[in-house]
C-alpha cells in the first residue's frame, strides 16, 4: 500500500503523529504542498517555510525518502497527486488553527483514497484540559496549574520510511512566489535564520547550555537575546515540537533548576493560546471581549504607517519595527512596547499591528498573534488592563538601559538599514540618521487613550 504523508507546518521527522501512521501502513511519500495565497498574506512566514523544506528533504534523503513539493491551491494538489500517484490513503496532521480541514475528506475520496487525521503533537491535546465546569480556560495561571498536572505524552522517535515503487514529480524546494512577494529582498531576513529540524534541536541544547538560571531576569532585556531560546519560528513552522522541548526540559524541571519553569510556563503561553483560539476561532478579527469592539480605535492611519516604517520618533519602537521589517522578529518585551504604543498613545485599532506582524514575522502564529494583540490592546482573556499604558521611556531605560539595542537598529548601517530605507515610500524622510518627529507627545498619547477609555466605560 501506498501512503501520503502531507506535512502541514510540521516540518520535521521527530514527533510527527502523521508520519508515524504514514510509515506503520505502508510506502510514504512526503509531500508538502506550497499554498500561493499563503506567501501574498504572509510573506515572512512563507520564506520560514520555504527555508525548512532544504533540510526536512536532506533530513528524508538521509534514510531513503524525498520530500516532493508542489506548488498551487491545496485541495486542487491534493487531488492531483493522489491521481498520479495512485495512494490508497493520506496522512496528516489537524489543520487548525492554520488551516481548515473542511471539505477535505471528500477531496480525497475524490482522489480515490481516505484521510486520516493525526494529532499536532502539542503539549496537550485540544480541549483536554478543561475547568471544572468542562470550558476552556480563560486565564493562564490555573491553566498553567492545570497543565504542570497532566501526564503529558512522550514525543514519538522518526520512524523508518519505506519508498513508493516510483517517486512523483516535485517542483523543488524552491517557492517563487514567496521570494517575490518579500518586499526587502530574501537574503535580508535569511540571514537572520536558523533553518531546520537539526538547528532547531541545536538551538535547545545551546539554550539548556547557557545560563538557563538568568532566564527569568534576562528575557526581558532585548539586547540579551541569548537569554531566550529563539525557538519560536522553529516552533511555528513545527521543525520541533512543543511535546520535545518539555520532554528535554522534564528532568530540569522536576529537579527545580532555576529558570526551567518559567520558561516552560511560556512555552505553555503558547499552547494557551491554541486552546483559546481553538475555541474561538475568530479570535484574530474580533475583540474577544464583545464589549470592546465599541472603543473608539482608530482604523488605519498616517500615524500607523509612520508606526509601521519605524518613524514614529520613539527610539525603542521604531528600533523594534526595524528589527521586526529586518530580521523577522522581534523581542517579545519589544513586540509589547509597539503595540502597547499603538494601541494606546496612537489609539489605533489592535487588528492594524496585528496585520503588519502577519506580514512581517518569521515566527507567526495565528493563535500567539492575536492573544497577545488582545492582551496588550487590553480586549483579551486574560489581558493587561487597558489603562495601564506602558511608557515606552521607562520601558527602554528598565530593559536597554544602555540604549544597545536601540543604538544597534537605529544606527544608519545597521543590518538590513539599507533595504529598511529603500521600503519607506519615497514621501517619508530617507535620511536614517535623523531622528523622526513624535507623531504626539507621549502625556498628550496618555492622555487621549485614557480618555477614550473612560468615555466607554461610563
Ligand atoms: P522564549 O522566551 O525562549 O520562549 C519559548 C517559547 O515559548 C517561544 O518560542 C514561544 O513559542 C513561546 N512563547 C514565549 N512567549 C510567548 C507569548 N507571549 N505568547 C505565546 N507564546 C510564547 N509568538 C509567536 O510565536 N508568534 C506570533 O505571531 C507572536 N506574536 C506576538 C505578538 C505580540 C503583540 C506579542 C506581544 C507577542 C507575540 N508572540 C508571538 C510571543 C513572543 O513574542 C514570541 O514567541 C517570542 O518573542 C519568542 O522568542 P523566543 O522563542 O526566544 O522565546
Amino acid at each position: 500500500m501506498t501512503v501520503i504523508c502531507w506535512f502541514r507546518r510540521v516540518l520535521r521527522l521527530d514527533d510527527h503523529p502523521a508520519l508515524v501512521a504514514a510509515a506503520a501502513a505502508g510506502a510514504v511519500i512526503p509531500l508538502v504542498i506550497l499554498d500561493p495565497r499563503e506567501a501574498s498574506d504572509r510573506p515572512a512566514s512563507a520564506q520560514r517555510q520555504a527555508m525548512a523544506l532544504g533540510p526536512l528533504d536532506h533530513a528524508l534523503r538521509k534514510i531513503g525518502s524525498r520530500l516532493i513539493v508542489r506548488r498551487g491551491d491545496p485541495a486542487k494538489v491534493l487531488e492531483q497527486v493522489l491521481q498520479e500517484t495512485g495512494a490508497d490513503a493520506v496522512h496528516t496532521t489537524v489543520g487548525f488553527p492554520f488551516a481548515s480541514d473542511d471539505g477535505l475528506a471528500e477531496v480525497v475520496e475524490r482522489g480515490g483514497a481516505r484521510l486520516h487525521l493525526h494529532d499536532l503533537a502539542d503539549l496537550v491535546p485540544r480541549g483536554s484540559v478543561l475547568t471544572g465546569s468542562g470550558g476552556v480556560y480563560k486565564v493562564f495561571s490555573p491553566f498553567w496549574k492545570a497543565v504542570r498536572q497532566v501526564d503529558i505524552a512522550p514525543p514519538l522517535a522518526p520512524p523508518s520510511l519505506s519508498a513508493p515503487d516510483a517517486w512523483p514529480d516535485s517542483d523543488g524546494t524552491d517557492w517563487p512566489e514567496a521570494r517575490a512577494a518579500m518586499d526587502r529582498g530574501w537574503d535580508v531576513m535569511a540571514a537572520h535564520v536558523r533553518a531546520g529540524e537539526e538547528e532547531a534541536h541545536a538551538r535547545l541544547e545551546e539554550f539548556m547550555s547557557g545560563d538557563v538560571a538568568g532566564y527569568k531576569q534576562d528575557r526581558n532585556h532585548p539586547w540579551r537575546p541569548q537569554a531566550t531560546s529563539g525557538l519560536s519560528d522553529a516552533l511555528a513552522v513545527g521543525e520541533i515540537s512543543a511535546r520535545r522541548i518539555w520532554s528535554r526540559c522534564r528532568g530540569e524541571f522536576e529537579q527545580g533548576i532555576p529558570g526551567i519553569e518559567p520558561f516552560l510556563s511560556e512555552v505553555c503561553w503558547r499552547e494557551f493560546a491554541r486552546e483559546l483560539m481553538f475555541e474561538t476561532p475568530d479570535m484574530d478579527r474580533s475583540c474577544w471581549r464583545k464589549e470592546w469592539n465599541d472603543f473608539p480605535w482608530r482604523a488605519d492611519n498616517d500615524d500607523a504607517e509612520a508606526w509601521r516604517r519605524g518613524r514614529t520618533g520613539v527610539p525603542i519602537v521604531d528600533a523594534g519595527m526595524r528589527e521586526l521589517y529586518v530580521t523577522g522578529r522581534m523581542h517579545n518585551r519589544v513586540r509589547m512596547i509597539t503595540a502597547s504604543y499603538l494601541t494606546k498613545h496612537l489609539l489605533t485599532d489592535w487588528r492594524v499591528g496585528l496585520a503588519w506582524f502577519e506580514h512581517c514575522l518569521a515566527d507567526w502564529d495565528a493563535a500567539s498573534n492575536a492573544m497577545n494583540w488582545q492582551w496588550v490592546a487590553g480586549c483579551g482573556p486574560d489581558a493587561s488592563p487597558y489603562f495601564r499604558i506602558f511608557n515606552p521611556e521607562t520601558q527602554a531605560e528598565k530593559f536597554d538601559g544602555k540604549n544597545q539595542y536601540q543604538d544597534h537598529w537605529m544606527r544608519p548601517d545597521a543590518p538590513g538599514a539599507r533595504e529598511f530605507a529603500a521600503a519607506i515610500p519615497r514621501a517619508w524622510d530617507l535620511d536614517l540618521t535623523k531622528r523622526a518627529m513624535p507623531r504626539i507627545s507621549l502625556a498628550e498619547g496618555r492622555a487621549r487613550a485614557l480618555t477614550a477609555y473612560e468615555e466607554v466605560k461610563s
